[in-house]
C-alpha cells in the first residue's frame, strides 16, 4: 500500500526536498509513499491572487484566509486520511502518533505561513493541529517534512534492517544507549569492555542500564511517564 501525502502549501516547490534523498528518496521511487503538493494560491479569487489578510482585531502580521484554504482542502476530496495542520499550538508530535499515521492510508497536511490560519477553517474542516516542538518556524513546510521523514522511515520495508526500528529512542519509552564501533581505541578512549565480551545477556543488561541512566539525567519526564 502506498502512503499518500497531500501537502497544502504556498511553496509546493519545496517538496519533496530532502525527502527525495537517501532512504525516503528510494522509498519514493519505489512507490512506498507518494507526495502531491497543492498550491493554495491556485484557489485565490481576486486578480492579485492574495491568500492572506490583516488580523481581525488588529495586530502584527497577516492571517491565511479561511475561505481560500477551505477551497484548497475541499479540492483534495473526501477520503479517510487524517487532515493535519502544522502548528506550534498543536499537540506535540510523538513516536506513537508517527506509528499511527504510518499504519494509515496517508495524510493531508496544511502548512501555515504568516501569523497562522483563520480559526474558522481549523474548526470547519476539523484540522488536527500538530507541533514539532516548542519553537517557532517561519512556515509549516519544514515541520511537515520532519513529520513525513519520521513516518516514512517506519513504513514497511523502508529501513533495511527492520530490527533497527524497535530499539530506537522513545520506542521503549527511554532514550537509547550509547553506540560504539571501530577503531577499538580513539584518542585514548576505549570501547566499554562489556561490548567486546561476546556475552549477549550482559550486553543487553548494560545497554538497558545505560539507557535508564541517560534518560534519568536528560529526560526525567520520560522516566516519570514509565512509572505511571
Ligand atoms: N503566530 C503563530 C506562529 C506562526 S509561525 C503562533 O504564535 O502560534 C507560521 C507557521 O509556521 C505556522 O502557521 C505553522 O504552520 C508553522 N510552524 C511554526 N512553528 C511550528 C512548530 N513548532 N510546529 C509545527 N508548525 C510550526
Amino acid at each position: 500500500m502506498t502512503f499518500r501525502a497531500t501537502i497544502l502549501t504556498l511553496y509546493p516547490e519545496m517538496f519533496p526536498g530532502f525527502l527525495g534523498q537517501s532512504l525516503s528518496g528510494k522509498a519514493l521511487e519505489r512507490g512506498a509513499w507518494a507526495i502531491e503538493p497543492v498550491q493554495i494560491r491556485d484557489f485565490a479569487t481576486d486578480r492579485h491572487r492574495s491568500v492572506d489578510d490583516t488580523p481581525s482585531g488588529g495586530g502584527a502580521g497577516m492571517v491565511l484566509r479561511a475561505d481560500i484554504l477551505a477551497k484548497a482542502i475541499d479540492s483534495v476530496g473526501d477520503d479517510d486520511r487524517p487532515r493535519l495542520l502544522m502548528s506550534p499550538r498543536g499537540r506535540p508530535l510523538t513516536q506513537k502518533r508517527v506509528r499511527e499515521l504510518a499504519d494509515g492510508p496517508g495524510a493531508v497536511i496544511v502548512c501555515g505561513r504568516f501569523e497562522g490560519v483563520d480559526q474558522r477553517v481549523i474548526d470547519a474542516r476539523n484540522l488536527e493541529e500538530v507541533s514539532i516542538g516548542d519553537y517557532i518556524l517561519s512556515g509549516g513546510e519544514p515541520a511537515a517534512m520532519i513529520l513525513l521523514d519520521a513516518v516514512i522511515r517506519v513504513l514497511p520495508g523502508v529501513m533495511g534492517n527492520e530490527q533497527s526500528g524497535v530499539h530506537e529512542s522513545f520506542e521503549s519509552g527511554l532514550l537509547e544507549h550509547p553506540h560504539y564501533t571501530r577503531p577499538p581505541v580513539f584518542e585514548g578512549r576505549e570501547i566499554p569492555e562489556v561490548l567486546t565480551s561476546g556475552n549477549h545477556a550482559k550486553i543487553e543488561k548494560w545497554r538497558h542500564e545505560q539507557a535508564l541512566k541517560l534518560t534519568t539525567e536528560r529526560r526525567p519526564d520520560l522516566v516519570h511517564a514509565l512509572k505511571k
